[in-house]
Formats: C-alpha cells, structure tokens, sequence
C-alpha cells in the first residue's frame, strides 16, 4: 500500500499523496516542509541592494508618468525619496566613513483627487518593500473612541505578512494628514481629541522608535500579543488637502514684501496655484505642530488639475477610463470609440461642478451605463460615442448634481 514516505501514513489518511522516483509525500508534509524553508529563508534574506532592481529616479519617474498626469514637482521629489530609502537600507551598518544616512519623511500638499493616492499607489507598485496606505482621520488619543496611533502600522505588518524586518523597512503612506491639525493656531486649554495628543503619538512614530503594534489592529481583539516593531527605518509620506491654507500662504508672502521692492515681489506670485509656495510655517499656522513639522522635512505640493490634464487623465494613463470603457466592450467584440466632442463635454461636466478627476469616473458611468446594458445583445459591432450622445445621457446627472 502507498504510504508518505516522510509521516508513514497511508493512502487513504491522507487528502493527496504525491508520488516521487522512490517514495511518496502528502500534502500536510509538504505544507509543513514549505513552512519550514520560509522560516529558513527569512532568516538569511537581510536587506541586501544586490537582490533589488534597484530603479534609478528618472525612471521611477518615468513610470509613474505612464499612470499620473503632470505632478512632475511631487514625482521628482517621490522618485528621489524612494530612491533614497533603498540606499539607506543597504548602507552597511558601521560604514567606514561614519556618515548615517538619515531617511527623510515626506508631506504632499494638494487638493484632493489631484492623485496624491494615486502617486502612493503607482510606487507601491513597483517597490520591493512593503507599502501600505492608511487614513489619518481613523485615529485618536488612546482611550477615545476609534484607532490608537499604533495601528498604522498593523496594515504594514499585514503588507508584510507578518515578518518584522521586512515591514520595518517598508512606507507607510498616511492620507489626510491635515484632518489632525489643531484647530486654531493657539494650544487650547480642553483637551482636543483628534488634534495635538494625536500628533504627539504620530510624532514617536515618525522620529523612530519601538512601538507595540495590535497584529489584528484596534480594539476588538483586546487578548493580542503586541508585536514591537522599530519605526526607524521606516519611510513615512503624508498627504494631506490642507484645505484654506492658501489663505495662510498668501498672508505670509505679502508680509514678507512689504517694504522695499514690494510691488516687484508681489508681481511675480502665480495667484492661480498659491500651493506651490507652501512653505513649512504655513502647515504651521494650519496647525501641525512644530515637530511634526520637523519630521518631514521633504515638503512638496501638488497643482490643481485644469481642463487639458483633466482631458489627458482621460485618455492618456496607462488605464485610462475611456481605455477601460473600450476593453469592456472589446471583450463583447463590440468596437468602441469617442469623438474629440464626447471628451470634451464630460471634460466639461467636471468642471462645471468642480469636481476634478474624481468626477470623471461617474460622468462616464452615466453616458455609459445604457451603452454596457445594451450593447452586448445587440447586433451593432461599431459604436461612436459623441457629444450629443453625451448630452442626451447626462440629463439626469445634472439633475443630480
Ligand atoms: P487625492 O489622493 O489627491 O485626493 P486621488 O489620487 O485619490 O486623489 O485621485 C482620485 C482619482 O482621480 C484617481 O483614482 C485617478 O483616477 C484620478 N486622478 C487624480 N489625479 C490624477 C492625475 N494627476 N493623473 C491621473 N489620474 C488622476
């Protein structure tokens, strides 16, 4: 009778018996032998630059071209922050030279939906360490209702499935950053749960240090084992609308030129994108504590998205929504197409109701939806979408809108 030739057990003990040259294993020894050589690699896989495809930051950047339109200012300074990161992992401990490189956690600025997630996400992508991306709104001050700050990194454990080293070199992408801010520029007396005693937790997570992480995450699981895990090398990038802080941008320019020159200074500031000469004190007065500040010091914005990225957005990206529109029906051998027109009008549409890229996605949804329903039981292979049929299909969105 076939037994496994490593547990001895028969045939019929066994889900599946696997026949070798001389002998036989089943599935639980080679379940058991699998975890066994994980074990034994994650031991002897230190970081080692030799192992990564290690991207330069032109083409990290020219990949995330393919998938983000313009941002070249954040995608410069992302490619060279990333870039960075592998190089800090593989600096030896005790170089020669005594020079540490320190790692440089980094702060985007935009308006939402002008793809600071997106960015995020296209790094993710392609990187070789594990990444996650969490929402600042979630946490406060243990002891209140909602995440304790240690939980950000219980996704990167889960990204990293569990093995320590590898999640303390990975990046932590933190969105809304700015929803922590203090409101007001002044301490306040009464305690503020989601402003100052959050940042002050965030704070030990970024200048890097040993901090408890629930491996399940927030509270429902109270029996956990905390798991300790070392922030330091971990790269953090924040991101945050910071909704009216042009205001506190523009009030400190024209401070700065009163005086002599003023009128020339002042001539020469864009008024249209105020957000590219965000500065750290500005976050400031927006209500970000000095030393969080401190802890980011790669600050950078990102421009709003006017009409032409917009209709670029469109078409352009690597999985561009008029592309994925196309595939759809492609696989119904139906051949679909958009007039320059169509593109224009939900381009439009977007921007009538200001709502930037992220609108394009339920604009196109509405012209499309009776198109998807009824196109693949029907007999036309060729359809052109154009304005017109644009128009006729968006009654109700405006009417929702
Ligand atoms: P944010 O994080 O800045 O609020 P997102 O990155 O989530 O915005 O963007 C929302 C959606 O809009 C994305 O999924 C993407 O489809 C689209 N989008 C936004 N900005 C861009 C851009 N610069 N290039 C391509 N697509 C974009």
């Amino acid at each position: 009778m076939d037994r496994c030739s490593f547990c001895g057990r028969p045939k019929k003990e066994v889900n599946l018996l696997i026949a070798g040259v001389d002998g036989h294993i089943c599935d639980s020894c080679i379940e058991q032998a699998h975890s066994i050589i994980a074990e034994e690699l994650r031991s002897v896989t230190d970081f080692d630059l030799s192992n990564v495809d290690l991207k330069k930051p032109q083409e990290i950047k020219q990949m995330l071209d393919q998938y983000v339109i313009g941002q070249d200012e954040a995608k410069k300074i992302l490619s060279v922050a990333v870039y960075n990161h592998y190089k800090r992992l593989g600096q030896k401990v005790m170089d020669d030279d005594d020079i540490e490189i320190e790692k440089s956690n980094i702060i985007l600025v935009g308006p939402t939906g002008t793809g600071k997630t997106l960015l995020a996400r296209t790094i993710a992508r392609m990187l070789k360490v594990p990444f996650t991306i969490v929402d600042a709104t979630v946490l406060t001050e243990a002891g209140y209702v909602g995440e304790d700050i240690e939980s950000l990194l219980t996704r990167l454990l889960q990204a990293a499935d569990y093995d320590v080293e590898a999640a303390e070199r990975g990046i932590v992408f933190i969105d809304e950053i700015d929803k922590i801010a203090r409101k007001g520029d002044n301490p306040s007396i009464t305690r503020d749960v989601s402003g100052e005693g959050v940042q002050q937790g965030l704070l030990k997570l970024l200048e890097g240090s040993v901090v408890n992480v629930p491996p399940q995450g927030g509270r429902k699981h109270p029996d956990q084992k905390m798991i300790p895990v070392n922030t330091k090398n971990i790269l953090f990038i924040c991101g945050g609308a910071f909704d009216g802080v042009e205001r506190k941008i523009s009030q400190r320019l024209n401070a700065q030129v009163v005086g002599y020159n003023a009128s020339r200074a002042t001539d020469k500031i864009d008024r249209t994108n105020m957000l590219q000469y965000v500065a750290p004190q500005d976050l400031k007065s927006f209500g970000l504590i000095p030393e969080i500040i401190g802890r980011l010091p790669v600050l950078t914005h990102l421009d709003p998205l006017d009409r032409d990225a917009l209709r670029n957005i469109l078409t352009e990206p690597k999985n561009a929504l008029i592309k994925q529109y196309v595939k759809l029906l492609g696989m119904d051998d139906i051949e679909l197409s958009f007039t320059p027109g169509a593109l224009d009008e939900i381009v439009d549409v977007a921007m009538k109701y200001k709502l930037g890229a992220r609108g394009l996605r339920g604009i196109c949804e509405t012209i499309m939806v009776d198109a998807m329903f009824e196109l693949p039981s029907g007999k036309e292979k060729k359809v052109r979408i154009d304005k017109a049929y644009c128009q006729k299909h968006l009654d109700n969105f405006h009417t929702r809108a």
